[in-house]
């Protein structure tokens, strides 16, 4: 049998478009625009809330000091949340096309597999639970989403260098290699990763625990009939010592992240010599004979840091600026996802004049909460990857060293992948009034369902999550799928002052006559069980997907108080249009 060999390093198949520096039209040095949202950072997060902010009819403008979208290794998981969030914003088929979908994973202790896992799935989801892809991947097809838009100016090698406040908002100043300018916005969304100069110009720090496990990342190109899963192996024989993960990404790479043992030089563990062997031995321990060339070595070491608020005054924080979540459950750009939904509807509110700006003190209270319950979780995970302390390490070997035989140990090695938070304590949410028998609680994220769905009076079969628009939704489950007149006169009550509010109801079979309103059928009654739900039942969903509310028959001004509430003063002054 022949021994793999490693071929010097190869590039990546991929090719980044690079883009060349613009100047806007200047006055005075300064660009003769005033602009409305500012987003500084083009990675994932400010990609992401340029997109989310476009579905809402915003313009922004986003200033990225590099020349193309992220080089080399970072995320490669994206969740089911993710997509749904992508679906939401219309951009969702690229990544189908291109990711690899997974559901599920293995570990192993010694040479031992001690767990098989499968994450929640069945083929009636509309996205598997997660996909594996590139982040170079993400970023370049966020960004032909947001390019398609129209409303998203995206300015390449731009660094933001200075900022503070000004009449208007906030002003900026900008550096290219054409020369500076100042720039002033409205607003500004500090999507500009763990080094964020909004941050430091926001006097904001982050804070949490840094560990001190040091962990290889290596990316290489290897022909393998090996299915997409998460592979685990602990203290295998080809590294005795080390935690080595492996992940199948799109185009025959291959990540495999390994541990370094306590006292090894960082420097020099990420030297090919030394990298080299280690990845050799561990391929020829799974038995993977073909050759295989090294495309990325880097070194990663895990923080778990928040800031207290993402908001002061004008500037906003999202992504990785905000916090910075282990690796382990894949919770950083996962997160980073949802912090641009988050902001994203509330933002467009405030700039359209009809919402109170405090609307934005929700997005960072609700998305603290979140980064808090992914911090918790994530530093659970890297104690187990990798053990603080000596105490950890004897729990961490008795519970590998058991697992195999005693199913009860399994889930303290189930690597807990990311999962949405539920907004428990939001100012927005409705509490529940009784006592439901399922379905998600206020402040939870929508439950997908296969629906048979009806546009402009063509039946097809679709998903529960496909009727959230990016705009209020109230869904509300009938015994005819005929829509109820209190909520449609809502939908124009709202809508005449700029609320996109949008209705559906949803029967138990396909109703004699398809009018002009939105309507889905659910012959299964998979919907109505999912939501405890009988007919008078509404659901309202925020635009984010997010339950705002629901109630068992409530009457229209009942729904009208729970919008006004997230709206504030401005849209209950122009409340000509609204009636209780
Ligand atoms: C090895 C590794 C594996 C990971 N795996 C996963 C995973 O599988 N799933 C997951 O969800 N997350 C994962 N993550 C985390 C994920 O990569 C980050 O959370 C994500 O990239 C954060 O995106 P961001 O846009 O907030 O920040 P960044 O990606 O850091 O983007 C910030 C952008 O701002 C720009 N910028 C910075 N300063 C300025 C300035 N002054 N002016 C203008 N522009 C500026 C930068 O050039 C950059 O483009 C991983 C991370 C690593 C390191």
């Amino acid at each position: 049998m022949s021994e793999p060999t490693s071929r010097p390093f190869a590039p990546y198949p991929y090719r980044p478009r690079r883009a060349v520096p613009r100047l806007p039209p200047l006055r005075f040095g300064r660009d003769a625009r005033h602009h409305t949202v500012v987003i500084v950072g083009g990675g994932i997060v400010g990609l992401a809330t340029a997109l989310a902010l476009a579905r809402h009819r915003v313009p922004s403008v986003v200033i990225e000091a590099d020349d193309t979208v992220c080089v080399g290794s970072r995320a490669i998981c994206l969740s089911r949340r993710t997509l749904e969030i992508l679906a939401r914003h219309g951009a969702v088929a690229r990544f189908l096309e291109t990711g690899l979908p997974w559901v599920g994973g293995r570990s192993f202790y010694r040479d031992a597999e001690v767990l098989r896992f499968t994450m929640p799935h069945d083929a009636s989801q509309r996205f598997p639970p997660m996909i594996n892809i590139q982040q170079y991947y993400v970023e370049d097809f966020l960004l032909e989403a947001a390019e398609r838009s129209g409303l998203v100016e995206v300015r390449w090698q731009s660094r933001v260098s200075a900022i503070r406040a000004a009449a208007s908002g906030v002003r900026l100043s900008i550096e290219t290699p054409l020369g500076g300018y100042e720039l002033d916005s409205a607003w500004v969304v500090g999507c500009d990763g763990a080094r964020s100069s909004v941050r430091e110009a926001a006097g904001l720090r982050l804070r949490g625990t840094s560990y001190e496990g040091r962990y290889v990342i290596v990316d290489i190109l290897l022909k393998s009939a090996r299915p997409t899963e998460r592979l685990a192996w602990f203290d295998p024989p080809s590294n005795p010592g080390s935690t080595i993960l492996m992940h199948r990404q799109p185009d025959d790479v291959w990540r495999i992240d390994y541990q370094l043992r306590d006292g090894e030089d960082a420097e020099a563990a990420v030297q090919p010599e030394n990298v080299i062997p280690r990845v050799a031995n561990h391929l020829r321990m799974i038995g993977e004979r073909a050759d295989w060339a090294p495309i990325w070595m880097s070194l990663y070491r895990a923080n778990a840091l928040t800031l207290e608020t993402y908001r002061a005054g004008r500037l906003l924080l999202a992504g990785d600026a905000a916090h910075l979540v282990p690796i382990f459950g894949v919770r950083g750009a996962n997160s980073g996802f949802e912090d641009a939904d988050n902001l994203a509807w509330k933002l467009a509110l405030v700039v359209h004049g009809i919402a109170h700006e405090s609307l934005l003190d929700s997005y960072s209270a609700e998305r603290v909460q979140a980064a808090r319950e992914n911090l918790r979780q994530g530093m659970k995970s890297t104690e187990f990857m990798s053990p603080p302390s000596f105490g950890f390490e004897l729990m961490r070997t008795a519970v590998l060293g058991l697992a195999a035989r005693h199913s009860f140990l399994r889930p303290l090695i189930n690597p807990r992948q990311t999962q949405p938070v539920r907004y428990t304590d939001s100012a927005l949410s409705e509490p529940d009034g009784l006592t439901w028998s399922a379905g998600p609680e206020p402040g939870a994220v929508a439950l997908d369902c296969p629906l048979t769905l009806c546009e402009r009076h063509l039946p097809r079969e679709g998903h529960l999550t496909e009727l959230l628009a990016p705009s209020f939704t109230a869904v509300r489950f009938t015994a005819d799928g005929r829509s109820w007149e209190g909520l449609r006169e809502l939908q124009i009550q709202f809508s005449a002052v700029g609320v996109p509010l949008r209705t559906v109801a949803i029967a138990p079979r396909r109703p004699q006559e398809l009018g002009s309103s939105e309507v889905a059928w659910d012959p299964a009654g998979r919907a109505a069980a999912l939501h405890g739900a009988a007919p008078g039942t509404v659901y309202l969903f925020r635009p984010d997907g997010h339950v705002l509310a629901r109630w068992q028959d409530p009457s229209a001004a009942t729904v009208s108080r729970a919008l006004q509430r997230v709206l504030g003063a401005p849209a209950i002054e122009r409340r000509s249009a609204i009636h209780d």
